[in-house]
C-alpha cells in the first residue's frame, strides 16, 4: 500500500496533468506542481479554499457547480472543456477529468480532477479552422475552375467555378480521372504532369480542354503540388482559365488589323494598290535598283476618252470597266510587276528587274499591256465595252526619284495621246 502510493504521488509530482482534489464542500485538498504551472497558485495558496473563489470566471461559476454536482449524485465522473481564470487574469481553456471519490462504503466524500491547458491546441485548431475557412471563401470566390488532385491523379476536389465551367460536379468525378483531355492534347499534358513531378516547381501551359457537354475550351493551366511532412507529393493543384473569349478576340483584332491594312492600302473600287501604296513601292523598287544598279521601269497608263464610257453608259458601268480593266492587266503583268491607281482613271506600273542593257523586253512587256486592253472586251452590268489605253513610260536614269520618274513618264504620256491615243511613248 505504502509503495503504491509512494508511486503513485511521485506521479502526480511529476505528471504535466494538473491533479486535484475537493472535499464535498469543494475546497481544495490536494493541488499538484502542473496545477500550480496551470493556474499559477501555489498549493499553500489553495488549499482549503473553494474553487469557485479561484479559478473559474464569474460565468462559469454555476455550470461548473451544476457539473459537480451530478458528478457527486449519480454520475461518478465527467468530462468537460471549461474555460477558467489564472491568478494572473489569464483566460484559458481547460479539458477536465472529473471523478467522485467514494470511501469504502461507497459514499461519496469528494471529488478528484485531471486538468490539461488545451489553450494553445484550441488555438491552433481555430488558426486552422480559420485558415481552412479562409481558403473555402477563395476557392469558391474565384472566378477561375480550380481542380485538386491525388498525386495519383484522382479528383479530389473542384471548386464551384469548375463545376460551371465544365459542368460536372465533385460527385461524378470523386476518386477518378476528368475525362477532359482531348486527344490531341495528351501528350503535352503528360509532358507537363511529369515536369511537374519531377521539378515540383510551378508549370503552366496553354492547351484545351473539353467540357462534359464536348465543347472545347482553350486554357491555360497553372499546375503546382503540395507535400505532405516527409516531403512526398501528397496533392496537385490545377489552377485553369478559360481564354477562349481571349483568344477569339485577340483572332478578330488580327483579323481586323489584317482588314484595316488592306483598306488603308487598296482601292476599294478595284482592289489594286492605292496610291500611297503604289508610291511606296516605286520608292522600295528605286531604293533596290539603285543598289543593285538594276533597271527600273514605270509606265503611266491614261484610259483613252473615259469620259465617253461615262457619258454613253453611266458612271457605274465606267466603275464596271475600272474594274475589269485592273483584273485583265493584273493577268498580263509578270508576277512581280505592280500595279497601282494613281488617280481616276490613270493607273501606275511599276516593272522591276529588267535586263539592264536592252530596252526591247521593256518595250515588249508595255506593248503587250497596251494589246491586251485594246482586244479585250471589258465586261460591265450593261454587256462588254471596248476601250484603250495610252502609256507614258519611263525608265530610272542615276539618282532619280520617284517624283521625277513619275515627271518624266507624265509627259511622255501627253505626247501618246497628242499623238493619236492607244500607244506607248517613251520619255526622253
Ligand atoms: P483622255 O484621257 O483620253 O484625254 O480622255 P478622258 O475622257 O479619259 O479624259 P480625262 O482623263 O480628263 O477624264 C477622266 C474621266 O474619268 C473623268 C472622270 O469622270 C472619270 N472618272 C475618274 N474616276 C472615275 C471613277 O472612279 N469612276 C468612273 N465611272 N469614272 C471616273
Ligand atoms: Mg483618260
Ligand atoms: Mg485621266
Amino acid at each position: 500500500m505504502q509503495k503504491s502510493e509512494q508511486l503513485l504521488s511521485t506521479h502526480l509530482l511529476n505528471t504535466p496533468i494538473g491533479a486535484i482534489s475537493w472535499d464535498l464542500n469543494f475546497k481544495t485538498v490536494e493541488w499538484n506542481p502542473a496545477a500550480e504551472n496551470i493556474f499559477g497558485y501555489t498549493r499553500e495558496e489553495v488549499v482549503g479554499k473553494h474553487i469557485t473563489e479561484l479559478i473559474l470566471p464569474e460565468d462559469m461559476k454555476e455550470l461548473v457547480e451544476g457539473i459537480f454536482q451530478n458528478i457527486l449524485s449519480e454520475k461518478g465522473s465527467v468530462h468537460s472543456i471549461n474555460e477558467n481564470i489564472t491568478k494572473d487574469g489569464r483566460r484559458i481553456t481547460c479539458d477536465w477529468y472529473n471523478t467522485a471519490l467514494k470511501d469504502v462504503d461507497g459514499r461519496s466524500i469528494g471529488m478528484a480532477s485531471l486538468v490539461h491547458d488545451i489553450t494553445e491546441r484550441k488555438q491552433a485548431e481555430e488558426a486552422l479552422r480559420e485558415s481552412e475557412e479562409r481558403l473555402k471563401t477563395i476557392l469558391s470566390a474565384t472566378p477561375d475552375p480550380i481542380a485538386i488532385y491525388s498525386s495519383q491523379g484522382e479528383t479530389e476536389y473542384l471548386n464551384p467555378a469548375f463545376v460551371d465551367v465544365f459542368g460536372w460536379t465533385l460527385d461524378e468525378l470523386k476518386g477518378k480521372r476528368i475525362p477532359f483531355v482531348p486527344d490531341d492534347q495528351k501528350q503535352i499534358t503528360s509532358e507537363k504532369t511529369k515536369e511537374l513531378l519531377d521539378s515540383d516547381n510551378k508549370v503552366q501551359f496553354e492547351t484545351k480542354r473539353l467540357t462534359k457537354h464536348g465543347s472545347s475550351i482553350d486554357v491555360i493551366i497553372s499546375a503546382s503540388c503540395i507535400k505532405n511532412l516527409n516531403g512526398k507529393i501528397s496533392k496537385l493543384i490545377a489552377i485553369i482559365k478559360d481564354i477562349t473569349d481571349q483568344k477569339q478576340a485577340k483572332q478578330e483584332l488580327k483579323l481586323l488589323n489584317l482588314k484595316l491594312e488592306h483598306e488603308a492600302t487598296h482601292d476599294p473600287l478595284t482592289g489594286a494598290s492605292n496610291r500611297r501604296a503604289i508610291l511606296g513601292r516605286l520608292n522600295e523598287e528605286l531604293d533596290r535598283a539603285k543598289r543593285g544598279n538594276l533597271k527600273l521601269s514605270i509606265g503611266l497608263c491614261d484610259i483613252d476618252h473615259f469620259k465617253h464610257v461615262n457619258d454613253n453608259h453611266g458612271h457605274q458601268v465606267g466603275d464596271d470597266v475600272l474594274c475589269s480593266f485592273v483584273k485583265a492587266i493584273q493577268n498580263t503583268l509578270r508576277p512581280y510587276d505592280l500595279v497601282g491607281r494613281y488617280g481616276g482613271e490613270e493607273f501606275l506600273l511599276v516593272i522591276p528587274d529588267l535586263p539592264a542593257s536592252s530596252g526591247l523586253v521593256e518595250e515588249r512587256i508595255y506593248e503587250r499591256v497596251r494589246a491586251k486592253i485594246a482586244d479585250h472586251k471589258m465586261v460591265t452590268r450593261s454587256g462588254e465595252v471596248s476601250i484603250t489605253i495610252s502609256i507614258g513610260i519611263a525608265s530610272r536614269r542615276g539618282d532619280d526619284t520617284a517624283d521625277a520618274m513619275i515627271a518624266k513618264a507624265d509627259a511622255a504620256l501627253y505626247r501618246a495621246k497628242e499623238n493619236g491615243r492607244n500607244q506607248l511613248a517613251f520619255a526622253n
